[in-house]
């Protein structure tokens, strides 16, 4: 069961009360640089990101923002810590989110200015605790960024805003290790009913990354926590679209594209079964409707898995059977098993559509 939350909106992306989780990621271009920045938001677009956000670290940058967000098809967020100015010109320029800690503005006529501006365009404000970054009061009192500590942050952030009676919120609690983060956002979850951004905050490279985001991410959205996510990898950022997207999907929270299902091999497997599962896995990656693709290597869990499949292999010697929907359609030479399974795919998505 998802946590019930509050429902805000990112542009014309719904977040919380239901909506589907939906998968961010952040620009690392030079905010300044509107075409490289441009250029990278299409192709995280074009990977299935909903959301992203740019670095807001001076004046120019915020003026980009105009220019980056006339061409976006995402909202754009702008990421903002402490000046209460560059959030007035990125709101200026067509930005549809913030991320700000109130806290870190300085005055409390600053934060008004803030909160109205925020408010006046429907605009939400992401609170993002970070454990590296808290509060030397906070860590003076718990010792070290304890989950208890992140979650008085982010109380103490919520507040500010909920005083001049602002309440288009979402919230974030990161640390870089797992047990932190889950239990900050456990805690959390139990006080306040704000949609959460969740992530594994420098979670690491693509391989490390991906396998702690998906232990911390998935470990939330099993407890049906989380609204927004985004996989933090020192890497490309599509990657981090990918590596979402396979986190939502693996969870059948969300659907995109194929999913694949591929046996390790063994001492029974006759044919080239990595390559033949590796072929078509990115031969389907952009395949646009769900369906099941089977790649297995014998007729021992073969036929099984293959049948249950929307479309599969289960290998012989130096062949393979197709499967369509349980039923054996041929027998396929292993040379031309990739090309088989991809036009068998082509074939169900083609009918899919028309159906
Ligand atoms: Fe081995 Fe066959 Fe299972 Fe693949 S499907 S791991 S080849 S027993």
């Amino acid at each position: 069961m998802r946590r019930k939350t509050r429902r805000i909106t990112v542009g014309d992306v719904a977040v919380g009360d239901g909506a589907p989780i939906s998968v961010q990621s952040m620009c690392n271009t030079d905010t300044r640089d509107v075409q490289a920045t441009t250029v990278q938001i299409r192709r995280l677009f074009e990977a299935g990101c909903e959301i992203v956000r740019c670095a807001v670290p001076d004046e120019e940058a915020a003026l980009a923002l105009r220019g980056i967000c006339a061409d976006s098809p995402l909202p754009v967020i702008a990421d903002i810590h402490f000046d209460y100015r560059l959030a007035m010109t990125s709101l200026e320029g067509g930005v549809q989110g913030l991320r700000i800690n109130p806290g870190n503005i300085g005055e409390r006529w600053k934060v008004q200015e803030v909160v109205r501006a925020c408010a006046e365009r429907s605009v939400p404000i992401r609170i993002g605790v970070n454990g590296g970054s808290l509060e030397k009061e906070l860590l003076e009192r718990y010792g070290h960024p304890t989950p208890e500590a992140m979650v008085e942050s982010a109380l103490g952030h919520i507040r500010l805003l909920e005083d001049l009676s602002f309440d288009q919120i979402k919230v974030s609690l990161k640390a870089s290790d797992i047990r932190r983060t889950v239990e900050a956002y456990r805690q959390l979850a139990d006080r306040v009913d704000y949609p959460l951004h969740i992530g594994i905050t420098e979670a690491g490279t693509t391989w490390s990354g991906t396998i702690k985001s998906a232990i911390g991410l998935g470990t939330l959205l099993y407890d049906g926590i989380g609204d927004t996510l985004r996989v933090s990898l020192t890497g490309d950022p599509v990657e981090e679209v990918r590596v979402g997207w396979e986190i939502l999907k693996a969870l059948e929270l969300r659907e995109r594209g194929p999913v694949f299902v591929s046996c390790p091999t063994c001492g029974r497997c006759q044919i080239d079964l990595i390559a033949v599962a590796e072929e078509v896995e990115r031969r389907l990656h952009d395949l646009p409707k769900k369906i099941t693709v089977a790649v297995m290597g014998c007729v021992v869990n073969g036929p099984g898995e293959a049948r249950e499949a929307d479309i599969g292999i289960a290998g012989g010697k130096g062949q393979g059977l197709l499967f369509r929907h349980g039923q054996v359609v041929r027998k396929v030479p292993q040379a031309e098993l990739a090309d088989a399974l991809v036009a068998e795919a082509w074939e169900l998505v083609h009918q899919k559509g028309k159906g």
